[in-house]
Formats: C-alpha cells, sequence, structure tokens
C-alpha cells in the first residue's frame, strides 16, 4: 500500500537500528506524547528492539484516557436525560465513568450514538428539530479544528438545538509540567506529528531550550518511529537541544494556518484538567464567549458531580511515565479491555491496551482473562 508499506520495510529498519546502536553511549530516556505512536512501538516491538541503554516512556498522548473523570461523568448525567441524543465517537463509551459508561446509559435507555465525525451530530440536530443534539468533543490539538468548525457551521446555519461538551487538551503545557515534574526523568522528546501538521512547530524551541531537551517531530509508521528516535540520540550524544521535523511529509513549520484561525475564532486558552495528572495551567481550550451558547456545559448546569476513581487503578502514573502498564497490580487480572477500571486500558490509543493486545502473553505472572479482547 502506497504510503505505508514504505515506512515499515524491514531492511530499512534493521538499518536504522544499526545506526542507533552505533551511536549510542550511555542511557537516555525519550517520551512519545501520543498514543497512536505507543500502539505502533509496542505492537512492533521497537522498544524491545533499541539497545538497552535507549527506554521510551509512554506520555501522556491519549486524549481518550487524559479527558478528566469529571467530564466523563458530566457526559454520563447529560446523556441520561430525557430529550438529548448524546453523540460521541465510538471511544468513549467504554471509558468508565464514576460507576458506569456510555454503554450502560444507553442500556438503561438513553439515546447515546456513535458517530464518524462531528458534523454527523449537527445533521442529527437538524434532522430532531425537537431534541438537544450533545456532541462530546474532545482530544488533543487534532480533533479541535472539526469541532471549532461544526460550532461555527451551527452558529452559522442557526442550528439551536445543537450543543458540544468540551474537553480539548494541548501537547506544549503537557511537556511543561512533565518537564517540571520532580520525577521526571525524560531527556528528549518524540513530538506527535498529526498535532504539529495542525499547529506547526512554533511552541516547541521556547521548549527546547528551556529544559535542554532535543523535541523529534515524529510520524506513527515503524520507520518514523526509528528515525525520531535516531535523531533525538544523536542530538542528547552530541549534547544538542533543538526542534528537528523527521515528518515533513506531513509537517510544515507553520501548520495550517487556516485550521489555527478557526480554533482562534471558536474557542479561548484555559485551565484543562488531565485525567490522573491533574490540573495543567493553560492546557486547553474552552468555547470562546461568542459560541457560549453551545456549550452543553452551560446548557445543562452540570455543575455539582461527585467523582470516585477505583484506588487500584494507576493509569496517572502510566500518563506520566512513571509506571508500565504490566507493573500495575491489576493489569490483565482485575483489569482488562471487558472490564476497564481506567481509560488506558479501553482506548485504543491507551497504553495498558496497547501492553494488553501486544504484550500480555510475555506477561507470566498475572493470570489472563479466558476471554478474547474486545
Ligand atoms: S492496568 Fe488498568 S488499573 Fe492498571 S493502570 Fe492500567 S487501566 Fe488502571
Amino acid at each position: 500500500m502506497k504510503y505505508l508499506d514504505e515506512f515499515q520495510d524491514p531492511d530499512l529498519a534493521r538499518r536504522l537500528l544499526d545506526d542507533i546502536h552505533s551511536v549510542v553511549t550511555r542511557p537516555w530516556a525519550l517520551m512519545e506524547v501520543c498514543g497512536g505512536q505507543t500502539h505502533t512501538i509496542i505492537r512492533h516491538g521497537i522498544d524491545q528492539l533499541l539497545p538497552d541503554q535507549v527506554e521510551l516512556i509512554h506520555g501522556p498522548g491519549c486524549p481518550v484516557c487524559v479527558t478528566p473523570l469529571e467530564v466523563i461523568d458530566k457526559a454520563l448525567e447529560i446523556a441520561s436525560r430525557p430529550g438529548v441524543i448524546f453523540c460521541s465517537f465510538g471511544d468513549m463509551l467504554r471509558v468508565p465513568g464514576t460507576g458506569r459508561d456510555l454503554f450502560q446509559v444507553r442500556g438503561e435507555g438513553g439515546d447515546v450514538r456513535v458517530v464518524y465525525s462531528p458534523l454527523d451530530a449537527l445533521h442529527i440536530a437538524q434532522q430532531n428539530p425537537d431534541r438537544e443534539v450533545v456532541f462530546f468533543g474532545i482530544g488533543f490539538e487534532t480533533t479541535a479544528p472539526p469541532n471549532a468548525m461544526t460550532v461555527y457551521q451551527a452558529r452559522k446555519l442557526g442550528i439551536k438545538n445543537f450543543s458540544l461538551l468540551v474537553s480539548h487538551v494541548r501537547v506544549p503545557p503537557a511537556i511543561k509540567a512533565i518537564m517540571e515534574s520532580p520525577n521526571c526523568r525524560v531527556q528528549g522528546f518524540l513530538a506527535a506529528g498529526h498535532v504539529c501538521s495542525v499547529m506547526g512547530v512554533g511552541e516547541y524551541p521556547e521548549l527546547a531550550d528551556r529544559y535542554r531537551v532535543p523535541i523529534v517531530v515524529t510520524g506513527f509508521e515503524p520507520l518514523d518511529i526509528l528515525e525520531g528516535v535516531r535523531r533525538t540520540v544523536l542530538q542528547l550524544e552530541r549534547g544538542e537541544h533543538t526542534v528537528d521535523n523527521a515528518y515533513p511529509r506531513a509537517v510544515r513549520p507553520e501548520g495550517n494556518p487556516a485550521a489555527q484561525a478557526m480554533l482562534a475564532d471558536v474557542f479561548e486558552g484555559t485551565d484543562r484538567a488531565w485525567r490522573g495528572i491533574g490540573v495543567i495551567p493553560d492546557s486547553g481550550w474552552r468555547l470562546s464567549s461568542r459560541y457560549r451558547d453551545f456549550d452543553a456545559e452551560h446548557r445543562f448546569s452540570v455543575g455539582d458531580i461527585d467523582t470516585r476513581e477505583p484506588a487500584e487503578c494507576r493509569s496517572g502514573e502510566v500518563l506520566q511515565g512513571l509506571l508500565k502498564p504490566n507493573e500495575c497490580a491489576a493489569f490483565g487480572t482485575t483489569c482488562t479491555p471487558r472490564n476497564p477500571l481506567g481509560a488506558t486500558m479501553v482506548s485504543s490509543e491507551g497504553a495498558c491496551a496497547a501492553y494488553y493486545l501486544y504484550r500480555r502473553l510475555d506477561i507470566t505472572t498475572a493470570p489472563l482473562e479466558a476471554s478474547p479482547v474486545a
């Protein structure tokens, strides 16, 4: 398949691995901040092929996983209300809130629908003028532009029965929070290529400079990851800390100005809570005052929510790169994709899900669930 097979070529992978082995002289810890990259790494065993000195730490790059429990609980509350059609990408339906998930709300009679685009939700709103239609708008800089565009369209078309439950987050403030954590071991970053294709690389030089870490914009196929690792390790070995674009086939330095303009029109910056991590200042977006009428939190008054995380779930440590999923006592025992305790086990980009899908047979200490992966 064009543009895919070329980036999975085993001979080229071997050459890149040889290059990495030949330049490494001491231990380095690199972090990828993208759940898609985490899955490529674990699926292809890239972390096991690298020199022992190179450790890949999985950061808070899964959009579903970092959506705070309070917002999940608000989604459950809104979706349970009569007259509401609650629309979401499928990933969010299994994410555990306090005591239940959106699938359970649907089982209890809630009108919860899986859509493939926020515009699908807008069409549903047009077709159901007597119902309130809410779209669950979560994710990083990648999903924010289409959500912004949908709200822009709703206002332009005068559609009053549509709103967005927003929990958008941004990568650069997360990198800052990680670097300022007292437990931080990260020495270099693989920046998420799709995020940079929207936002460009303009926010990264200051971070690279301030924390003296190389930041290499990296794609998602095995060769992309290896090239990102190679360039990061090369900088570390040379004592450099610059921003480097290893994904030029998708990323321009300035990003996508049209998407950025749409974001600036519809959203404004705000502090955001990240599940398992806590509040990171100025790390997200909310609807700006001009679009406040389309804010589901405002429309449905879901202020007082009492959240409870399962005590045994350590996804906060997983998301901060302090713990590998298989080091959690619940992994593969009381926590599986069928019965997830945390979002990192159920999301298709979650680190716990990646280890369960591709690594659980390597882990001999925990008895495994007999049923297949959901
Ligand atoms: S394995 Fe399950 S319980 Fe453990 S951190 Fe991951 S999601 Fe939480």
